[in-house]
C-alpha cells in the first residue's frame, strides 16, 4: 500500500492514471531524467484496466513485427523487474500456442507469426499436425489441425502487481505518486500546456501524459480532438481443475484461444485455469458496467472449454469478475503528441497493452525528452492515421 503523497503546485510532468501505462512512463521519467514527475491517480493504483488484466506475455503478433520486438523487449524488463525495479512481481513462463490449417486465415496468421519470430531469434517451434497430440495431450482432437505455432518462452504476470511496482520504484527515484486525485481538465495557454486542474487543486506544468485509459476520450475533449475509443466489456471466469487433472497434467494447460478465437485460456497462479472472452462487441460505460459474467456466457464458456479439453468438464468455478478493453478502430496503440505542445496521449490498448507497458514508458520517455525514440518507429502509433481515415490503418488485428 502506497502512502498518501502532497499535490505540488508545479511539476515538470503530470501524469494523468495510475495504469500499467501512467506507472511505467512514470518509472523510466524519473528514473532517467532530472524531471519533476507527478501521476495522479482518481481511485487507486491499478483500478482500471490493469487491475483485470489477464497480464499474458506473448511475442507473436502475425506478421506486426514491431509488437514482437516491442514484447520481446516488455518480456525482458519483466523479467528483470527486480533487478531494474527494487521491486518483485508475479511471473511465470508458459509457452502460447496458435492451432493452424493451411486453408484457414488463422493459419497464415499464426504462420507469418512464426516467420517473424524465427526472423527476430526469439525461441518458436511449429510442430506439424502427427505431433501435437504428443506435446498437447489433454486437448481433444488436436490433430485436426495441421500445426501449431508455439511462442515458447510467453508467459504471463499480474496487473496489479506490476503496476504498484512501478508506482512504488517511481516514488522511490523522487516522482510523486498521488491516489484519490481525479484531474478534472487540462489547461492550456498560447498553444501549450499550461497545467492541470484536480479536485484536489492546480499543478502547474509543461508536459502533461494522458494515460487514463477507457476515460482518455475526455482529455481530448478539453483540447478539441476526438480520440476514437471504443470501451468494450470482457467476461473472466478462473476455474479450479480437479485434482486428478492437476496431477495428469502440471503445467495444466496452453496459453491459447479456443476454437472461434472469441476465447482464451491460460493457467493462473494457485493451479487455477483463466477462461476469458476477447473483443466482444458489448460498448460500456467505464463507470457503469456489470461486474458479473452473464449465465449464459459462463454456459457456453464452460461447454466450449469441455469440448476441448474434457477432462475439464467438472472444474468448479473459482473466481469470475468482468473489465473493459479500450480499443482504436484498428486496436492498434495511439502513442503521440496531440494538439498543444507538451501534450502526449498513450491510449487504445485493448486487449493487448500490458505486455507492451514497459516499451510504452520507454517510448513516451524519449518522446518527452528527445523528441523521437530508437526502439521502434513510434509513427506507426501516430493519432494522424485517424485524421487520414476513420479506421486508421485499415484493419483491426487479433491482438490479445
Ligand atoms: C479483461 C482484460 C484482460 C486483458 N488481458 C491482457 C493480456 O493478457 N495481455 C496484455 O498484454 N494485455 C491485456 N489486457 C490489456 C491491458 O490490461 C490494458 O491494455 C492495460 O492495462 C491498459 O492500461 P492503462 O494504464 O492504459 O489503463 P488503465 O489500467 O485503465 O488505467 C487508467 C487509470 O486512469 C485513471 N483515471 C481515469 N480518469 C482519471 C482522472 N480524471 N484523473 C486521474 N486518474 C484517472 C483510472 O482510475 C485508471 O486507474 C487485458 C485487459 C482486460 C480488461
Amino acid at each position: 500500500m502506497l502512502d498518501r503523497d502532497t499535490l505540488p503546485s508545479h511539476s515538470d510532468v503530470v501524469i494523468i492514471g495510475g495504469g500499467i501505462m501512467g506507472t511505467s512512463t512514470a518509472f523510466f521519467l524519473s528514473s532517467e531524467t532530472d524531471l519533476d514527475v507527478t501521476l495522479v491517480e482518481k481511485r487507486g493504483i491499478a483500478t482500471g484496466s490493469t487491475g483485470d488484466s489477464s497480464a499474458i506475455l506473448r511475442h507473436h503478433y502475425g506478421g506486426q513485427d514491431i509488437y514482437s520486438r516491442m514484447a520481446w523487449w516488455s518480456h525482458q524488463f519483466y523479467r528483470q523487474f527486480e533487478e531494474q525495479t527494487g521491486e518483485v512481481i508475479a511471473h511465470e513462463e508458459n509457452p502460447l500456442v496458435r492451432f493452424g490449417n493451411n486453408d484457414k486465415e488463422g493459419g497464415a496468421y499464426a504462420k507469418e507469426g512464426y516467420e517473424v519470430l524465427s526472423s527476430l531469434d526469439i525461441p518458436v517451434t511449429k510442430y506439424e499436425s502427427e505431433e501435437l497430440p504428443a506435446q498437447y495431450p489433454m486437448i481433444a482432437d488436436v490433430d485436426a489441425y495441421d500445426f501449431g505455432v508455439s511462442d515458447d518462452t510467453a508467459g504471463y504476470s499480474d496487473g496489479a502487481d506490476a503496476a504498484n511496482g512501478f508506482a512504488r520504484a517511481a516514488r522511490q527515484n523522487g516522482a510523486t505518486v498521488i491516489t484519490g486525485t481525479s484531474v478534472e481538465s487540462i489547461t492550456v495557454e498560447e498553444d501549450s500546456v499550461a497545467g492541470v486542474e484536480t479536485d484536489e487543486g492546480d499543478v502547474a506544468c509543461d508536459t502533461v501524459v494522458v494515460a487514463a485509459g477507457p476515460w482518455t476520450p475526455r482529455f481530448g475533449a478539453d483540447i478539441g480532438i476526438e480520440i476514437p475509443i471504443s470501451v468494450t466489456r470482457e467476461q473472466i471466469l478462473i476455474l479450479d481443475p480437479p485434482g486428478e487433472y492437476k496431477n495428469k497434467y502440471p503445467s495444466l494447460i496452453p496459453t491459447t484461444a479456443l476454437p472461434g478465437g472469441e476465447w482464451y485460456i491460460r493457467p493462473d497462479f494457485g493451479d487455477g485455469i483463466l477462461v476469458a472472452t476477447h473483443h466482444t462487441a458489448e460498448e460500456v460505460n467505464p463507470d457503469y458496467y456489470d461486474n458479473s459474467p452473464d449465465e449464459d456466457t459462463i454456459l457456453e464458456l464452460t461447454e466450449k472449454l469441455g469440448e476441448m479439453i474434457p477432462e475439464l468438464r467438472d472444474a468448479g468455478i473459482r473466481g469470475q469478475y468482468c473489465g473493459v478493453y479500450s480499443s482504436t478502430p484498428d486496436h492498434d496503440f495511439i502513442l503521440d503528441q496531440i494538439g498543444p505542445d507538451g501534450c502526449y496521449f498513450a491510449c487504445g490498448f485493448s486487449g493487448h497493452g500490458f505486455k507492451q507497458a514497459p516499451a510504452v514508458g520507454r517510448i513516451l520517455t524519449d518522446l518527452i525528452t528527445e523528441g523521437s525514440t530508437q526502439l521502434v518507429d513510434a509513427s506507426f502509433f501516430s493519432y494522424d492515421r485517424f485524421e487520414e481515415s476513420p479506421s486508421g490503418h485499415g484493419r483491426a488485428s487479433d491482438n490479445v
